[in-house]
């Protein structure tokens, strides 16, 4: 289904929160900034990312902040490796 948002489309949180962590891995956002947390939407039932509100836990709890640092620095190796 197409949103009318024209935002990816999520079908579950758990989904979605997963997206959001791999994005913010990939495209080093500096604190507050790009996505930062999902939202279940009124119009097409999926989830999306938004830019505003209070920052998801998953993108603050130690775990995450952990994983972040430690899926960055292998993708920068494999970046150099190529
Ligand atoms: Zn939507």
């Amino acid at each position: 289904m197409v949103c009318p948002s024209k935002k990816r489309p999520y079908l579950s949180k758990e989904e979605a929160e997963e997206a959001l962590i791999q994005h913010h891995i990939q495209f080093h956002h500096r604190e507050g900034q790009g996505p930062l947390n999902v939202y279940e939407c009124e119009y097409c039932g999926s989830w999306h990312f938004t830019s505003k509100g209070p920052i998801s836990g998953v993108l603050t709890s130690d775990t995450a902040r952990r994983r972040i640092q430690k899926e960055r620095i292998a993708m920068d190796w494999e970046r150099k490796l190529k």
